[in-house]
């Protein structure tokens, strides 16, 4: 990353005036010098987006249950020359996610960007489901989002900039048979998102969400083949998405080029739901 920013500033420096207004656009729209903190960035998704963020120089802390795999991942960006640290963290516990966000504040000064991604399914139809199923879903994907949020974005709003993004569902948006619970959960993401949004945009912080449609992953590696075929078929540009996917949106929500965004969910679907 820092190697690409030296090669555009020498490009840029024998270049006309038009381009150097280009680069310090794109050192602008870079994230050197910034903490990051990303859940469930063991794998999939939240993997994706931290090597993303990493990529475009933000020092990352991935957080989740699995440590050795976040371990991994942290020496995945070091390799790459980037800055990552991990941070064990269960977001259905309320001791787990106060306990992190002070360990994270307390090591690398701040969280500016804040990815919360962590998230579970539990399917089931509705006269099936237990209720420990439906508050596990919720604890997980919405409360956790909620606390954590409300745990490190003091340290967004002394520095007068932040970006919080939630990582919803299209299914959030759709709704699934079977998925009445993390259908809720994600809801109430996108709720979240617009309450968030409103109540520190004078701080200078951002709150979008992402919602992916079907991306392949751990997640969906299981499901029935009839039924991906049965998604694919929805999906107008004829492809599963990619955890890249997902990165990619995550990136640009915490750039400096989507300062005006807030409150937004960003349909990363392929088309599959157009709202
Ligand atoms: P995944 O491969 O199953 O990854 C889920 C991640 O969440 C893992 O890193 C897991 O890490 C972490 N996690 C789960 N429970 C946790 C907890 N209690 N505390 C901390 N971390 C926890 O799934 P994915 O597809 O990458 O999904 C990532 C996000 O995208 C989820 O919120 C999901 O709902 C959303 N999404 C996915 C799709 C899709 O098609 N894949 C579509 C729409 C939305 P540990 O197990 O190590 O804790």
């Amino acid at each position: 990353m820092h190697r690409e920013v030296r090669v555009s500033e020498q490009n840029t420096n024998s270049g006309a005036e038009q381009n150097v207004s280009g680069l310090s656009e794109r050192k602008n729209s870079g994230l050197a010098g910034k903490i990051a903190l990303v859940t469930g960035a063991s794998q999939g998704i939240g993997r994706a987006c931290a090597l993303e963020l990493a990529r475009s120089g933000a020092t990352v802390a991935l957080a989740a249950r699995s440590l050795a795999k976040l371990e991994a991942v942290a020496a995945e960006i070091v390799a790459a020359g980037g800055q990552a640290r991990a941070f064990s963290l269960d977001v259905s516990t309320e001791e787990s996610i106060k306990a992190c966000a002070k360990i994270v504040l307390a090591e690398l000064g701040k969280v500016e960007i804040l990815v919360n991604n962590a998230g579970v399914t539990r399917d089931g139809l509705t006269l099936r489901m237990k209720l420990a199923d439906f508050d596990d879903v919720l604890r997980t994907n919405l409360t956790g989002a909620f606390l954590l949020t409300q745990a490190v974005i003091s340290s967004m709003m002394k520095g007068r900039w932040g970006r919080v993004i939630n990582i919803t569902s299209v299914v959030g948006e759709t709704g699934a048979a079977g998925q009445a619970n993390y259908a809720a959960s994600k809801a109430g993401l996108i709720g979240l998102t617009k309450s968030l949004a409103r109540e520190f945009a004078s701080r200078g912080i951002t709150v979008n969400a992402i919602a992916p449609g079907f991306i392949q992953t751990a997640m969906t590696n299981d499901l029935p083949e009839a039924h991906k075929a049965g998604i694919l078929a929805q999906i107008p540009l004829a492809r599963y998405g990619n955890e890249h996917d997902i990165a990619a949106a995550a990136a640009f929500l915490a750039s400096d080029a989507a300062g005006y965004i807030t409150g937004h969910t960003l349909d990363v679907n392929g088309g599959m739901y157009m709202g």
